[in-house]
């Protein structure tokens, strides 16, 4: 799209366009005077510095964003948008540098209510003895909706704008991010075994499918399809989503090869690893989301790569739960599209895009042996773009550029934590805090200002919620109590 500028000389027509106006007159450089047009827009954001994303690397200093009905219009110079632009609020941000919203690729929002609840425990028993005790006891479209806005909260203030995630009542998700005005990729959740949502796949499947055609009138909402891992999903509905996902041209979006154990069943039970029966299966294309991907041979990542899929990197979960690390520097040499994502807070146990970035990017160094890997610019590609693009939502949102939805954050790099300042994006993937986000805006709406949620100005949306999640840890904690007596 071209810029909307327009500018004349001694204009004396009629505007027909109630968004052009002629302002003032100006000076001009023969001493006469010249009348210039104005352009009306809804927002005009001044920051010290853009990082667009787009073209990587690039930092435009004292540069402007011009939005209208959610898009952006004109990303040019702070001093030329002065002359250029009318805009119904406009804010300057002296101290900080504005970059597309954070896209966490992967997480189970619902789950910020077992924050904490088996720590240090290996996966086995992590799943075994807490998480799917408490699962089974507690599951309900409250307690996903409670804890999807306890995650909400969280994801905005980090400077998360869109999740994609992953759970049970993925509606009860849905309405929780909404309610704070964040973009969703919800996932339509397929298991096999029955839990109180649904009693099988094809159970399972249908009320996701019910959930998106329930929203499908809401542009901030997007779904995937989503069979929780090769291990808990049979081949016949593995086969139906390959299906479902070109009819309704869906990413997939699945846990794989997040650790030894699972590759040594699968090899035990089919003959094969994951990948490899995903791939029979018609999984593996450009529409997968390979969540984890922890244990690959050079074959698996050669497979990735061909077929144009994407990894969702959660490194702080695969520590956590001692599953490995990912092969990220080898995953993007080969070609393979990386995202980040924090999985759920039961096992980070922070919800922090900043956090994540940063320890994806130090992790891909240590493990290669190699400081150039996975560079600055290319870890923040990584958690905005790179997810966008896995998500089929990159001509939509992922870069800041004339075209595409301002879903925009705010970091302020004045504190002592982010001084001095040689290079802005280091600043922000090495140094930078979710503490030092301040604002966020998602389709060109202010929804956290000054670290205060707008959709919350009075704070009493959180205090009812904190209630609600003393409730949720006191029943866990009964649960525990209980399952650990019997
Ligand atoms: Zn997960």
């Amino acid at each position: 799209m071209q810029s909307l500028s327009v500018e004349a000389t001694n204009f004396d027509g009629d505007l027909t366009c109630n968004r052009v106006s002629v302002c003032c007159n100006r000076a001009d450089s023969r001493g006469g005077s010249k009348r210039v047009l104005m352009i009306d827009i809804d927002t005009l954001l001044h920051a010290r510095w853009v990082v667009p994303v787009v073209p990587r690397a690039a930092v435009l200093e004292r540069h402007a964003i011009a939005i209208t009905r959610g898009s952006i219009v004109d990303v040019l110079p702070s001093a030329e948008a002065a002359q250029r632009y009318r805009a119904t609020e406009e804010q300057t941000f002296e101290t900080h540098v504005v970059t597309p919203g954070l896209v966490n690729c992967h997480t189970h929002s619902a789950m910020a209510l077992l924050r904490g609840v088996g720590d240090d425990l290996p996966l086995m028993r992590w799943l075994k003895d807490r998480i799917w005790p408490l699962e089974s006891a507690l599951i309900s479209a409250e307690f996903v909706h409670d804890g999807a806005q306890l995650a909400a909260l969280e994801m905005l203030r980090s400077g998360t704008t869109t999740a994609s995630d992953m759970y049970f009542y993925p509606e009860a998700t849905v309405r929780a991010l909404r309610s704070f005005g964040m973009r969703v990729a919800a996932g339509i959740i397929a298991i096999e075994f029955p839990t109180i949502y649904a009693s099988d796949a094809e159970d399972y499947l249908r009320k996701g499918l019910a959930t998106r055609d329930a929203f499908r009138s809401d542009p901030l909402v997007s779904f995937t399809l989503a069979p929780h891992a090769p291990y808990t999903v049979a081949d016949q509905t593995l086969r139906r989503i390959a299906v479902l996902a070109e009819e309704l041209d869906l990413p997939i979006h699945t846990h794989v090869h997040e650790t030894d154990d699972e590759i040594a069943e699968s090899v035990a039970t089919h003959g094969c690893r994951p990948l490899e029966r995903l791939d029979r299966l018609g999984i593996v294309s450009e529409r997968l989301i390979a969540v984890h991907a922890v244990h690959l041979n050079p074959h698996e990542i050669q497979l990735l790569a061909q077929r144009g899929s994407s990894v969702a990197h959660c490194p702080a979960s695969n520590l956590k739960l001692g599953s490995g690390i990912a092969p990220i520097a080898r995953l993007a040499a080969a070609g393979v599209r990386v995202a980040i994502g924090t999985d759920g807070a039961a096992s980070n146990n922070r919800i922090d895009m900043l956090a994540e970035l940063r320890l994806a990017a130090l992790l891909a160094k240590g493990v290669a042996h190699d400081a150039s890997v996975f560079n600055a610019p290319e870890a923040l590609e990584s958690a905005t773009l790179g997810a966008a693009c896995a998500l089929g939502l990159d001509r939509r949102i992922g870069s800041i550029e004339i075209g595409k939805e301002a879903d925009l954050i705010a970091i302020d790099l004045a504190s002592v934590e982010t001084q001095p300042l040689y290079d802005v994006v280091s600043q922000i993937v090495y140094a930078a805090g979710r503490e030092h986000v301040t604002d966020v805006w998602i389709a060109g709406n202010h929804v956290v200002r000054k670290r205060q949620a707008l959709a919350d100005s009075d704070g009493l949306l959180e205090k009812s919620l904190m209630a609600s999640v003393g409730a949720w840890q006191n029943r866990c904690r009964q649960v525990l109590l209980t399952s650990r007596a019997a």
